[in-house]
C-alpha cells in the first residue's frame, strides 16, 4: 500500500491547544504577570465555577489526583489499621490514595460488562474495620450510586468517589460524578476529559468542615502563616494549571458530548467485528477511554499500530496483579478484573478525533480477525 495516511494517537493534546490558542496564551500571560503564582487569584475563580459546574459546595484544588485522594481519606480520618473497598480494576492512584492515607485498599471485584465495581461483591468485603467505599467512574462511566449510599448507610461508611475519568459525567437523576458521595476525587493530569499542562487535582464536597479540613491539609496544614494545626501535605492546585483550567471548563460539556458521538460511531463500526466487543457503557458516560473487548489483543494492537491508530491497555493488570499490591489477594481472586485485563483494548478517542478513524480501525481489525 503507497497511500500515506496521517497517524491518529490514542490522544492529541495539540488538536484542543490550536482551538484554544488565543484566550489559552492569554490566561497563562496573565499569571506570569500577576505573579500569583501560589494560590492565586485564578485558583479560587476555577474552584468556584468547578463547584459550581458539578452542583457541588466546595471545590479545592490539589496538586495531583492521586493527592486528591489522600487528602479526601486524611479530611475523613481514614487511617491505619481503616479499611476501604475499592474496585480489583482501576489506575493505581486509587489504591495509592488509600494507602498513602495509612488504611487499607481491600478489593472488590468488577462487572464484567462495565467494568465498574460491583455492588454485591462489596458487601462480600465489608468487615467490621471498613470505614470507606471508593467506587471508580471507570472509562468515564458514572457508576450508579444508590448501591453505595445503600451500602454506607447499612455499614455507617464514608464515600469517595474516585471520578479522575468522570468530568461531566452524570447519573440518571441528572447528577455529577464527584458530587453524590461525601468527597469526590478529580484529577487533571494532561489527558484527562479536563486537563491541565501539568499535574493537578480537586477535591469535591458539600460538607463545610470537610472543605475547611481539605484547605489545611493541602497547605502544611495552615491557614494562617505559620500557624500549623495538623501534618499537612504541599498539596495546591499552580495558578497557571488553573488558569488553563479555567480557559477550558467552558468547553467541557461539548467536548464530552463530541466523545459520545465518536463511541456510538464506534459502537456500529466495529460490532460485527468477530472477536472484539464494544464495553457496553453506562448511560450519561463521558467516554473517557474507548475501550473493547478483544479476543487476540497483541494481534488486534499490532493491526492498529501497523494502520497507524495508538492503541491502548487499560489496564494490563488487575491491582493485585501488581507488585506493590500483590499482598492484597492471590491470582485468580477477582475473575472478572482479571479477564478485563487479559482482553481490554482502548481505541483513539478525543474530542477532535478525525472522522475516518471508525472506518481505518473497522478495516484494520476486521483484516485481523479473519487472518
Ligand atoms: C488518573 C487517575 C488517578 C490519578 O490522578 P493523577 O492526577 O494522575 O494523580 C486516580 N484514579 C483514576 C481512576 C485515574 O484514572
Amino acid at each position: 500500500m503507497s497511500t500515506v495516511t496521517p497517524p491518529i494517537p490514542l490522544v492529541d493534546l495539540q488538536a484542543q491547544y490550536r482551538s484554544l490558542q488565543e484566550s489559552m496564551d492569554a490566561a497563562i500571560h496573565q499569571v506570569v504577570v500577576d505573579g500569583d503564582f501560589i494560590l492565586g487569584k485564578a485558583v479560587g475563580r476555577f474552584e468556584a465555577d468547578f463547584a459550581h459546574y458539578l452542583g457541588v459546595r466546595h471545590a479545592l484544588g490539589c496538586a495531583s489526583g492521586t493527592d486528591a485522594l489522600h487528602l479526601a481519606f486524611r479530611a475523613l480520618g481514614v487511617g491505619p489499621g481503616d479499611e476501604v473497598i475499592m474496585p480489583a480494576m482501576t489506575f493505581v492512584a486509587t489504591a495509592l490514595g488509600i494507602s498513602l492515607a495509612g488504611a487499607t485498599p481491600v478489593l472488590a471485584d468488577v462487572d464484567p460488562t462495565t467494568g465498574l465495581m460491583d455492588p454485591e461483591q462489596t458487601e462480600r468485603a465489608v468487615t467490621g474495620r471498613t470505614r470507606a467505599l471508593c467506587p471508580v467512574h471507570l472509562y468515564g462511566q458514572m457508576t450508579p450510586m444508590e448501591p453505595w449510599l445503600a451500602l454506607a448507610r447499612r455499614h455507617g461508611l464514608f464515600i469517595v468517589e474516585d471520578a479522575a475519568q468522570a468530568h461531566g459525567a452524570t447519573d440518571a437523576l441528572g447528577r455529577h460524578a464527584g458530587s453524590v458521595g461525601d468527597i469526590g476525587a478529580f484529577s487533571f493530569y494532561p489527558g484527562k476529559n479536563l486537563g491541565a499542562y501539568g499535574d493537578g487535582g480537586c477535591v469535591t464536597t458539600n460538607d463545610p468542615g470537610l472543605a475547611d479540613k481539605i484547605r489545611l491539609l493541602r497547605n502544611w496544614g495552615s491557614i494562617k502563616k505559620y500557624h500549623h494545626e495538623e501534618m499537612g501535605l504541599n498539596s495546591r492546585l499552580d495558578t497557571i494549571q488553573a488558569a488553563v483550567l479555567g480557559v477550558k471548563l467552558p468547553f467541557l460539556d461539548s467536548w464530552n458530548q463530541s466523545r459520545r458521538l465518536h463511541a456510538w460511531k464506534y459502537d456500529q463500526a466495529l460490532a460485527a467485528i468477530p472477536g472484539i466487543r464494544p464495553l457496553t457503557t453506562i448511560h450519561g458516560s463521558v467516554h473517557h477511554l474507548y475501550v473493547v473487548r478483544s479476543q487476540k489483543r497483541e494481534e488486534h494492537c499490532r493491526r492498529l499500530n501497523t494502520a497507524g491508530i495508538g492503541a491502548g491497555i487499560h489496564y494490563p493488570f488487575a491491582i493485585h496483579e501488581l507488585a506493590a499490591y500483590r499482598h492484597l489477594a492471590p491470582p485468580g481472586a477477582f475473575p472478572h478484573a482479571e479477564n478485563l485485563a487479559r482482553q481490554c483494548l482502548s481505541l483513539p478517542i478525543y474530542a477532535e478525533l478525525p472522522e475516518e478513524v471508525f472506518d481505518r480501525c473497522r478495516q484494520a481489525l476486521a483484516a485481523s480477525s479473519a487472518g
